[in-house]
């Protein structure tokens, strides 16, 4: 193993369906349901020559807290676990306060941030990934996990992190 990734973001972004992708099966389960990860949270995934473990943070609830409880447990067992955090946000819905409130728990962490701008399913939805820019994580890489693209360079920021 080479190392450990986690994925981190607001509910609903598509964070299920990308670690699903990185894994290259089905095991997460995604569902309409905001936040809706039961199945499987932990994966593992090849590429190149690298072999690391994904943690779909998403899927680690808490019982009745508050969003903002929940996704701060969320972010911290990312940035005490992994090597890289993938910050998945959604160029559909655009850039929200919880992206930002996300972006400056992950910018205190001092851990690399590789930020998926996911949801971008054609070329013409491509100019969305430059409001996020604004969240001072360095470059977007737009994504689209129902569609597959840009999960290797996904894949690839992750390795060159390591
Ligand atoms: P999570 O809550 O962040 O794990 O998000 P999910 O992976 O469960 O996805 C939430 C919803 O967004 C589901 O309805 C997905 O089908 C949808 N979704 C995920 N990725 C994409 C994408 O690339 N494009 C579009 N249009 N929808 C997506
Ligand atoms: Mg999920």
């Amino acid at each position: 193993i080479n190392g450990i990734v986690a994925i981190v973001g607001r509910p609903n972004v598509g964070k299920s369906t990308i670690f699903n992708r990185m894994i290259g099966e089905r095991k997460s389960i995604v569902e309409d349901t905001p936040g809706v990860t039961r199945d499987r949270i932990y994966g593992k995934a090849e590429w190149l020559t690298k072999e690391f473990r994904i943690i779909d943070t998403g899927g680690i609830q808490l019982a009745d807290q508050p969003f903002q409880e929940e996704i701060k447990m969320q972010v911290e067992i990312a940035i005490d676990e992994a090597d890289a955090i993938v910050f998945v946000v959604s160029g559909k819905e655009g850039l929200t306060p919880d992206d930002e409130y996300i972006a400056r728990l992950l910018q205190r962490s001092g851990k690399p941030v590789i930020l998926a701008v996911n949801k971008v399913d054609n070329q013409q939805l491509n100019d969305s990934i430059y409001e996020f820019y604004a969240l001072g994580l360095g470059d977007p890489i737009a994504v689209s996990g129902v569609h597959g693209i840009g999960i290797g360079d996904v894949l690839d920021a992750i390795i060159q992190s390591f």
